[in-house]
């Protein structure tokens, strides 16, 4: 079927707990690949070690199997070692810095925190970023830097290419972020840490990924990922961002709003089938939050169903958690 040679994947990050809004893209991008016949990956994005902790990625195995969302490649589910683990794939990112560094598309950046912050604010940042890097280091001479690394271990930044960055989203339809569409961004910070958008882009490439689904926070890195699988020469996937969970009060969904881990639902007795009618509620896939299994949603998912944007847990799909 049309579905051969598809894979999508699920990518969190092991910082906190899963909440609705995870489980919202995990199940959508089970459905789509599951619906299509493909492959469907999870991958834990740990490169942030400092941020991450082992208890949160044995969660999350926990809530996928709760929420009956299987993978399907990966030695197994024990302990840390789950199928993809993005701390154990450090070489893969190094070459790939490599290939970046000789085709001068990095630059060393000697910038702190503080001294970004008082430079006023550039255009065309990001929402979920802040404002663009206003380019200090970009137009340096080697002999600047040269001396200023003597003083200070710099961090690389990806320069991004000075035109503005469109493509088709699956849900949103077509995305266009004006030049320079986020500005300049660190592939490598100073402790030597990779950036997330390095790491995944790198990982999608290598794991064949045809379809990234993901929630809708994540839109504004795509052009930066865009530009670095031009950048890399890599094939780019097709990309769907999915709705934010809200509150009553429009703001993102988090703890001030109750409960939203899924462990704490799960501890409270809500069952699994409870949550996932309530996210294809949300998701545009049933009228009412009806107790579903995930496998029932297959045969009517269809990307075209998924709301363009985002959608509010209000009092009567609280019910539904009852
Ligand atoms: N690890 C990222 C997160 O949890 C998601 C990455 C992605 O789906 O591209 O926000």
């Amino acid at each position: 079927n049309s579905g051969a040679g598809r894979r999508g994947r699920f990518a969190p990050t092991p910082s906190g707990f899963l909440h609705l809004g995870n489980a919202l893209a995990a199940l959508l991008g089970w459905l789509q690949m599951r619906k299509a016949g493909g492959v469907f990956l999870l991958r834990i994005e740990d490169i942030d070690k400092p941020r991450c902790r082992p208890a949160f990625v044995e969660q999350i195995y926990r809530d996928m199997d709760w929420l009956g969302l299987d993978w399907d490649e990966g030695p197994g589910r024990e302990g840390e070692c789950g199928p993809y683990v993005q701390s154990e794939r450090m070489g893969l990112y190094e070459l790939a810095l490599d290939k970046l560094l000789s085709s001068g598309r990095l630059y060393p950046c000697f910038c702190s925190r503080a001294e970004l912050m008082a430079v006023a604010s550039a255009p065309h940042g990001l929402a979920s970023q802040g404002p663009a890097y206003p380019g200090l280091c970009r137009g340096l001479s080697e002999a600047e830097r040269s001396a200023k690394a003597r003083e200070k271990t710099p961090s690389l930044r990806f320069a991004m290419p000075d035109r503005p960055v469109s493509f088709e989203d699956g849900v949103l339809g077509k995305q266009t972020f004006p030049a320079p569409a986020g500005g300049d961004f660190v592939v490598r910070r100073a402790d030597g840490i990779i950036g997330y958008q390095l790491a995944v882009v790198v990982d999608d490439a290598s794991m064949g990924i045809t379809d990234v689904l993901r929630g809708g926070d994540l839109l504004d890195s795509t052009p930066r990922q865009l530009a670095l699988f031009e950048a890399l020469g890599w094939t780019v996937p097709r990309y769907a961002h999915v709705p934010l969970i809200v509150g009553e009060d429009g703001r993102r969904l988090a703890k001030r709003h109750g409960s939203i881990a899924l462990q704490a639902l799960r501890e409270s007795g809500t069952r699994p089938q409870q949550v996932i009618g309530l996210l294809a509620y949300l998701g545009g896939l049933l009228p009412e939050p009806e107790p579903m299994r995930a496998e029932e949603l297959i045969e009517g998912f269809d990307l075209s169903l998924i709301p363009d944007h985002a959608v509010t847990l209000d009092q009567q799909a609280w019910q539904a958690l009852a």
